[in-house]
């Protein structure tokens, strides 16, 4: 069982899919579900498709944000069917599942399921380190959410066993969590506005390659420390003016 691993769905609105994760997840090891405001949740649909995984379902974490899900994730994955402009590294499930287990040995690592019409927005996929998309013919990209979520678990299995046997590396990589890195996004928006840097009637996508330079840095918790000690800086000789 990997406890390090936490599937999201953003917004489902089938119960019947949500079912259909719960069993894809335990056939391969995964306990750990939040749903960010599902449509409806419980619902005897969902139980029906878990088909026996209901423990899962029963544990499954229901949570009114995406900022709410992913607290306490130090590594967050993004799944898609499409490429994107002005995306995050693009990897196939095998590649992307050898990266998560590796993660997973130094904190809680998520992996973002979309909404069946829509996916995820843009917004969602910028706070990914790593987006992963399933090869498929180039014009039926698009899985059941619940089949694509089979595909990832069961790499996520293989991945797994196949690491098993080495022991993960100490003292590396204490990487911020999410919560850290959105106050500090927060913080350093405030402040790019208050020196007329970032104009917010016309913001371009400013904040947008921002999260993806500090994506590719990951920086750590003292390193995360100076960088919002130097904001603060900023804000005061900026008030003493
Ligand atoms: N029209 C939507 C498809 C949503 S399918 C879109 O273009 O994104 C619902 C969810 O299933 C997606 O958000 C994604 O999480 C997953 N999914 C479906 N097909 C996938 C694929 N080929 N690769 C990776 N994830 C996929």
């Amino acid at each position: 069982m990997s406890s390090a691993i936490r599937i999201i769905l953003v917004e489902p609105s089938h119960p019947g899919n949500i079912g259909a994760v719960a069993r894809a997840m335990k056939t391969m090891g995964l306990s750990n579900l939040y749903l960010v405001n599902p449509v409806l949740f419980p619902h005897t649909n969902a139980s029906a498709r878990a088909a026996g995984a209901d423990d899962i379902l029963a544990r499954a974490q229901v949570c009114t944000s995406l900022d709410q899900a992913l607290t306490g994730c130090r590594f967050t994955v993004g799944t898609s069917a499409r490429a994107r402009r002005l995306s995050v590294p693009v990897a196939e499930p095998r590649e992307c599942a050898a990266r998560v287990q590796a993660e997973s040995a130094y904190g809680e690592v998520a992996v973002l399921f979309g909404r069946e019409r829509s996916g995820l927005t843009n917004a969602e996929t910028d706070r990914c380190h790593l987006l992963v998309s399933i090869p498929t013919v180039a014009d039926f990209a698009s899985l059941n959410l619940g089949a694509a979520v089979q595909v990832l678990a069961y790499e996520l299995a293989l991945a797994r066993r196949d690491d098993e046997s080495t022991p993960p590396q100490q003292g590396v990589m204490q990487t911020a969590p999410a919560e850290d890195m959105r106050r500090f996004y927060e913080h350093l928006e405030r402040v790019l506005v208050d020196l007329d840097f970032l104009d917010p009637e016309r913001p371009k996508q400013l904040m947008r390659r921002l999260r993806r330079l500090f994506n590719r840095a990951r920086p750590d918790d003292v390193e995360l420390n100076i960088l919002r000690g130097i904001l603060t800086a900023t804000e005061r000789a900026r008030a003493n003016r």
